[in-house]
């Protein structure tokens, strides 16, 4: 691949490139794929097509929204839905959302254990 602040090549898992210090998906100006050069506003590649990976930009909409935390964290089957659908095209996205799911799912639970033994507790002093 090809670092996009600068352009140069660079193996794959290169975290930094060495030739300009940035994070190599942090730059816009080059394409990842063929190294030709971008805008900051491009998705694809004009020269080989490729869609364009700017990690810079996708961190800030890494987190889901406020709303789909809640519901998902309300309803479990919503988080699931949401994780399937993010899962391929935002992973950051859907992992923030698993996270959400799995503490609503356990927050059920406890409810859950709670009124089993809250009922247990009422029935065996109750009457
Ligand atoms: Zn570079
Ligand atoms: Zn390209």
């Amino acid at each position: 691949m090809f670092c996009r602040e600068c352009g140069m090549e660079i193996g794959k898992k290169v975290k930094v490139c060495p030739n300009c210090g940035v994070k190599p998906l942090h730059g816009t100006k080059h394409c990842q794929a063929c190294g030709a050069n971008t805008k900051s506003k491009h998705e694809l590649c004009k020269n080989c097509g490729a869609q364009l990976i700017t990690k810079g930009a996708a961190l800030k909409e890494e987190n889901a929204p406020k709303t789909a935390k809640a519901a998902s964290f309300c309803m479990p089957v919503v988080g699931i839905i949401l994780f399937f659908i993010w899962h391929a095209k935002e992973p950051e996205k859907a992992k923030s959302i698993c996270n959400w799911t799995i503490g609503g799912v356990a927050f059920g639970m406890i409810l859950y254990v709670f009124g089993i033994v809250w009922g247990g507790f009422s029935a065996a002093t109750g009457y």
